[in-house]
């Protein structure tokens, strides 16, 4: 029998991306929209997995039904650890990525320039211009399914890269300019979507979450 699932999402995007993801299994996914929700949620949580569960919990108790939800952002070391479960409104909702990268890079360009002055043995760009290790990140994405008798899951899902000290690319979205891949001496947006799915924080963590959703 073909189970129903609601994504505790107005995305899109997301939704493709989900509904790619459990092509050929038993669920079908039903939109906030189309099960008649409009619940105005507050993501107020520490981590992307708290955030994730509070999204899923709210639709699942709204609707009586099976409720998926996903939370991400881009952690920055040298940030502390911002912008984080931020991401997403970090400066402002309406302020555009192009500003909000420039200012990640100013951050962090402002942080390895201190901490080349204290240990000139940890250089913020490798010999060849590459970003250096003073410039770790990563991109985080939590999904959570929550099922209406109460039993809850969450999984993560993690890419690490370094923040550029330019922008590139035009693929992708949000953060990808700046998000350099060592493995691929490329940025996020500079892969081809395929193959960002393929590795991304997102892909991996839904990937999973399909995987226990064929046991349960
Ligand atoms: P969410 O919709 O609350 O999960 O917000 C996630 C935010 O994190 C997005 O609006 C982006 O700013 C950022 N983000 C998450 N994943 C990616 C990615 O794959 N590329 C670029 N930015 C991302």
């Amino acid at each position: 029998m073909r189970r129903e699932m609601i994504a505790a999402t107005g995305n899109r995007e997301k939704m493709v991306e989900i509904r790619q993801i459990l092509a050929g299994s038993d669920i079908d996914l039903v939109t906030m929209k189309d099960a008649g929700l409009d619940l105005d949620i507050v993501e107020n949580g520490e981590t992307f997995e708290e955030n994730a569960l509070i999204k899923a919990r709210a639709v699942a108790a709204a609707s009586g039904k099976m409720a998926i939800a996903d939370d991400s952002g881009l952690v920055v070391d040298a940030m502390g650890g911002e912008p984080g479960v931020h991401s997403a409104r970090w400066m402002g909702h309406d302020t555009s990525y192009d500003i909000k990268n420039r200012e990640i890079i100013r951050l962090v360009d402002e942080y390895c320039e201190k901490e080349e002055a204290r240990a000139l043995r940890h250089p913020g760009c490798e010999a060849d211009g590459t970003p250096g290790p003073l410039r770790s990140a990563r991109f985080v994405c939590a999904v959570a399914v929550v099922w209406p008798d109460g039993k809850e899951r969450v999984v993560k899902g993690v890419l690490e890269g370094r923040i550029n000290t330019r922008q590139c690319g035009k693929n992708g979205f949000g953060y990808d300019p700046i998000f350099y891949l060592p493995e691929y001496g490329k940025t996020s947006g500079e892969i081809l979507r395929e193959e960002k799915n393929r590795i991304s924080h997102r892909g991996q963590a839904f990937r999973k979450i399909r995987a226990i959703l064929e046991e349960a």
